[in-house]
């Protein structure tokens, strides 16, 4: 039985009249840059987040990006970011030839220790950058309090989490000063290429941002600040508009996907519970915890990735593909350890719970079109290999 990573092609066929129209939509008006869908997107997220402002862009990368120029990060300053996340999240800070500052995550949520920022901050400290990795919300009570007594900004990385839910009810990205999300095709609102979004609740900020998107021009040619391109594109709008309203109803089809792995790793006798954190007999995979499940949330997580622990992480990982079964790595070198980073201070720390996971994780197929034949044949594929 085939199990994909992911199957894009299913999702489309569920919606691929409505696709097709929004595609053709573009073609027939040649109404290609910002415009009607792009506008129609930017109302439609700010309602469903309860943001101020939403400003679509041209991808998740640079929706960190054009946060970080928003707030006037310059060369020399310091970025606080969690050592264990995807590439962008440091990259933009040193694209602006400012330093990422790493910190270690927590063992149980994959996302920024809170308790191991402040020892990391110094004078030239600008801002935090939290991640919402997988789709769960990092801790942010406690990441606003050390904002607020240091004086820094909070961008809010939440290209995995769109839609999740912290423990009091509200989204992320609107929390902090600015929230980035990314439409990349595997997100769970992807687009047919690149895409991003930047939501803030400061009405300024915002203006600031839908200027700085066109190059810093307003009016046009009129230049008080130095933007960049950072458009979406209409097209791109047009099939996030199709999408949008089916979000919610995927997110509760992977909720469901993770208690059924959740449920039958229990019953396979290969973990106890949830967010254990060692190996044992009884514990042979340490399972994901979704940590405000019981604060009476619709969103509490999102699962943009199941991700287990394992021991033998690379022997499994080969033993899947062999039985077509998808599986990755997110992420298997933490920033501490990438070559480009080498020459940071910041590298030089320990990051035990960061190493254990890029040394242990593995994500599973969760998907919403996966049939329960497909999520039991991969726990099976699983039992056979760590018996
Ligand atoms: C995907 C991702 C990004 C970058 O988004 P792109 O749209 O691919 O540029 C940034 N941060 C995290 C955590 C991501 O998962």
């Amino acid at each position: 039985m085939k199990v994909p990573l992911l199957d894009l092609k299913a999702q489309y066929s569920s919606l691929k009249d409505e696709l097709n129209a929004a595609l053709l939509n573009t073609a027939e008006t040649q109404y290609f840059i910002l415009g009607p869908e792009v506008q129609k997107l930017e109302e439609e997220i700010s309602k469903f987040l309860g943001a101020k402002k939403a400003i679509g862009v041209s991808s998740g990368t640079d929706a960190l990006l054009i946060a970080l120029m928003s707030i006037d990060i310059k060369p020399g300053d310091e970025v606080i970011v969690p050592t264990y996340s995807f590439f962008a999240t440091a990259g933009v800070v040193s694209r602006l030839n400012a330093t990422p500052v790493f910190v270690d995550i927590d063992p149980v949520t994959f996302n920024i220790d809170p308790a191991k920022i402040e020892e990391k901050i110094t004078d030239k400290t600008k801002a935090i950058i939290p991640v919402h990795l997988y789709g769960q919300s990092a801790d942010m009570d406690p990441i606003m309090e050390i904002a607020e007594k240091h004086d820094l900004k909070v961008i809010e990385d939440g290209a995995q989490a769109i839609s999740v839910q912290y423990k009091d009810g509200r989204s992320v990205g609107t929390i902090g000063n600015i929230g980035c999300y990314s439409f990349f095709p595997s997100k769970n609102l992807g687009c047919f290429g690149d895409g991003g979004m930047v939501v803030t609740m400061d009405e300024e900020l915002g203006e600031k941002l839908r200027i700085m998107r066109v190059h810093g021009g307003k009016p046009k040619y009129y230049h008080k600040m130095i933007g960049g391109n950072f458009r979406l594109d209409a097209i791109q709008a047009g099939v996030l508009n199709v999408k949008l309203p089916h979000l919610d109803s995927w997110s509760e089809k992977r909720r469901e996907n993770a208690a059924l792995y959740t449920k039958l790793f229990i019953e396979a006798g290969l973990a106890q519970e949830e967010g254990k954190l060692e190996f044992d007999d009884q514990n042979k995979v340490l399972l994901p915890k979704p940590i405000y499940k019981d604060n009476d949330l619709k969103n509490y997580h999102i699962y943009n990735q199941y991700v287990i622990r394992v021991d033998e992480r690379d022997q499994l990982m080969a033993q899947l593909r062999a039985n077509e079964i998808g599986c990755e790595i997110y992420y298997p070198v933490s920033f501490h350890k990438q070559e480009c980073f080498q020459n940071l201070a910041s590298s030089k720390d320990s990051y035990p719970n960061a190493d254990f996971a890029a040394d242990h994780s593995l994500a599973l197929p969760i998907y919403p079109e996966l049939t329960t034949e497909q999520i039991e044949f991969v726990v099976e594929t699983i039992k056979e290999f760590l018996k």
